[in-house]
């Protein structure tokens, strides 16, 4: 099964190299000194949809944040009155009603996106999230986003599988790893080369270690599965309480105990999986990164092993200011201060823009082919 995907991973990547001399991607502008990173994971709106708005975010951003994703949050917590009364919760914490998706979403961030002058766009990725995947009409829906805002979007995502806390809450049910509909969300952003943000907890809550997660599993043959879909696995798979335990491997991996980060080395290690990022986003997982001098040097050694597939993000949630939007990348401080240049360089900049501009340029030329307001313009 493996070889057979690795010989199709191939082929994928032979068939898709010509394509690539098509249209030259933009002349890369030189960064801006004084910009820390670009962001890869942000939330411009909350889970009741409210948020940043965007020039705001544009003046936070300022000549510290070069570019940024933006997206919202598919799922938006019920007010039930039966549930908190007259208190309007904001965060999925604080009710017991359950979250449903909000595919307006969508919508909005195209509006804010748009309201902006092409400049000002040139910074920012918006993403599709709108989405129920378990829903086997979700990729009509992505479909018709790309159709009715051409032009626009560069990816889908963040949106959940797993989700400590969040998946229980769905109206309607959780998603899962085995469900074609997700299958389908994939081949589809592998042929419009929307890059996936996909956040999929590694393993359950309080998790003992003792065998090799049913989460981790699913998560790797869904990604085997998709080798021509650009996937980044948001906060590699960790979460607030979803923490990174040693666990007892089984046969596959020779018996061993592996640490979260050897799980992590297996997976970029594996020639079927080039197609697979990580992103190190969410103060929750540099809490991790930072705790001990340990986990700082053994982070960095592993950041500095695999240079090109980490990308930095903050997984902020509608920010009111800059102070706030550059914590997560302080936090980081320790663990970035052990990087080779080039190592800090590809995680802070070069590798989204290498991602998303690639993204931008072949979702363009999708639309261009599928899109009849498109194709009539040009
Ligand atoms: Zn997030």
């Amino acid at each position: 099964m493996q070889s057979c995907l690795r010989v199709a991973a191939a082929a994928a990547l032979i068939a898709v190299a010509p394509l690539a001399f098509v249209q030259a991607a933009p002349a890369a502008k030189p960064v801006a000194e004084t910009v820390l990173f670009n962001d890869s994971h942000f939330h411009l709106t909350n889970y009741v949809q409210q948020g940043t708005p965007i020039r705001d975010y544009l003046a936070i951003m300022g000549d510290k944040i070069g570019r940024s994703t933006l997206f919202g949050i598919p799922l938006q917590q019920q007010w039930d009155f039966a549930n908190t009364g007259n208190f309007a919760p904001t965060y999925y914490l604080q009710s017991d009603a359950p979250l449903y998706y909000y595919s307006f979403t969508d919508a909005y961030i195209a509006m804010q996106y748009l309201s902006l002058a092409p400049a000002e766009r040139a910074r920012l990725d918006p993403m599709i999230t709108g989405f129920d995947p378990a829903d086997m009409y979700a990729v009509d829906h992505i479909r018709r986003v790309l159709t009715t805002f051409p032009g626009v979007f560069s990816g889908i995502g963040e949106f959940s599988i797993h989700k400590e806390f969040v998946s229980a809450k769905i109206a309607g049910g959780p998603a899962s790893l085995t469900n074609p509909a997700l299958d389908r969300v994939l081949d589809f952003a592998g042929e419009a080369g929307l890059v996936v943000i996909l956040h999929n907890d590694i393993d359950a809550p309080f998790a003992k270690g003792d065998s090799l997660p049913n989460s981790l599993t699913q998560m790797r043959d869904l990604l085997l599965r998709h080798p021509r879909t650009t996937i980044i696995w948001a906060h590699t798979g960790l979460g607030r309480i979803v923490k990174p335990v040693p666990t007892s491997a089984g046969a596959e991996y020779g018996g061993h105990s592996l640490t979260h980060l050897d799980i992590m080395e297996h997976l970029l290690e594996n020639p079927a999986l080039r197609h697979v990022y990580l992103d190190i986003s969410w103060d929750e997982v540099a809490k991790y990164a930072v705790a001990s001098p340990e986990s700082i040097a053994r982070t960095a050694a592993f950041i500095n092993a695999h240079p090109d597939r980490i990308l930095f993000g903050t997984d902020n949630v509608a920010p009111k200011d800059q102070a706030t939007q550059l914590r997560v990348f302080d936090m980081w401080k320790p663990v970035f201060d052990l990087l080779t240049p080039e190592a800090s360089y590809a995680v802070r900049i070069g590798n989204y823009n290498r991602l998303f501009d690639k993204a931008r340029l072949d979702v363009r030329k999708w639309e261009k082919a599928n899109v009849a307001t498109v194709k009539a313009s040009k």
